[in-house]
């Protein structure tokens, strides 16, 4: 009985895996072509000034518009994207397309924004990685000194990547570095005062149960406190509601991120959001 439980517990798997398999080979083809016809989109997600409660900035986040499933969310496609190495495309088009788009709205007039573009593992290995930044940049007419890039402990700490000396030719380039999803990757915190950095973002996880969770209370007041220490920047991630937002500003996080001020949102609603200046301040006085 055993026996036949696990033989039909192994063609499930068996189906699911060839399932899987085939998906993958399809976004993969897809992905090609999406690249070559422009199907990406950039949408813009606001940062806002925990004290000021004005937008300071905005990440990049890259969607697919695949023609038969309509929005694609880069959960679907940047892992596959990653494992074929298509990602380093898909990666500096999204940063000539943000930086033009930001460059735009300085030249418009609008308040100044910092512009924050992630950068996959893979990427991060590129030998080319610093010029092709350089040239994009450039090519979009965007002063570096606007643009943050975001990388993960886990592409800092991968095999084959020389973290220290990457990371000082991109600091000469005149761009900002930001560790992303803080927290989540790699345990050792040695690499903080080892390399150049200017941001570290607090993975959404620790931020979603403040203040009423006492251990995230307790590891996001210390990652607080120690990024003031080193004096690094701080954003946090993925809040949703005031209360998160009080207890991050009670804490001296500068730069929150997420659905309660605003999603990512396509550049012409940004804009008007922009044109707006709409606030949302964590003094529970304000209003939006
Ligand atoms: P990330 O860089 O940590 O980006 C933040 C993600 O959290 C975004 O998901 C954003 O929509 C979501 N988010 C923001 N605020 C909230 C909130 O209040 N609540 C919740 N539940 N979620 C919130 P998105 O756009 O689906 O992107 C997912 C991930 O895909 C990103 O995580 C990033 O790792 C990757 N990604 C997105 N765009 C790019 C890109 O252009 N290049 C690369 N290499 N990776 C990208
Ligand atoms: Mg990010
Ligand atoms: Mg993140
Ligand atoms: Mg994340």
């Amino acid at each position: 009985q055993a026996k036949a439980k696990g033989r039909n517990t192994f063609c499930f798997y068996t189906q699911a895996l060839t399932k899987a398999a085939k998906s993958r080979l399809t976004v993969e083809s897809h992905l090609r072509r999406a690249l070559e016809n422009e199907e990406f989109e950039v949408f813009y997600q606001p940062q806002v000034g925990v004290e000021s409660g004005a937008i300071v900035g905005v990440e990049a986040l890259v969607r697919w518009r695949d023609p038969d499933h309509g929005m694609v969310l880069p959960g679907r496609f940047i892992p596959i994207a990653e494992d074929t190495g298509l990602i380093t495309s898909i990666g500096e088009w999204v940063l000539g397309r943000a930086a033009r788009q930001v460059r735009a709205w300085q030249s418009a007039g609008l308040p100044p924004l910092r512009l924050t573009v992630n950068l996959s593992p893979r990427q991060f290995l590129q030998p080319n990685l610093v010029q092709s930044i350089r040239d994009g940049l450039a090519q979009a007419g965007l002063d570096p000194r606007w643009v943050e890039l975001e990388i993960t402990e886990t592409a800092l700490m991968q095999q084959g990547s020389d973290a220290p000396a990457t990371l000082r030719q991109l600091k000469d380039a005149g761009v900002r570095l930001a560790i992303d999803d803080f927290g989540t990757g790699y345990s050792s915190l040695s690499y903080l005062k080892r390399f150049p950095l200017d941001t570290l973002k607090i993975d959404r996880c620790f931020i979603r149960d403040v203040p009423n969770d006492s251990s995230d209370v307790e590891i996001t007041t210390t990652i607080i406190a120690m990024a003031r220490s080193l004096h690094l920047k701080v954003v946090a991630e993925g809040v949703e509601n005031r209360a998160q937002l009080a207890f991050l500003r009670l804490q001296g996080c500068d730069v929150y991120q997420g659905f309660l001020f605003g999603p990512g949102l396509p550049a012409a609603d940004l804009e008007s959001l922009l044109k707006s200046g709409q606030r949302l301040a964590s003094n529970p006085g304000t209003r939006r």
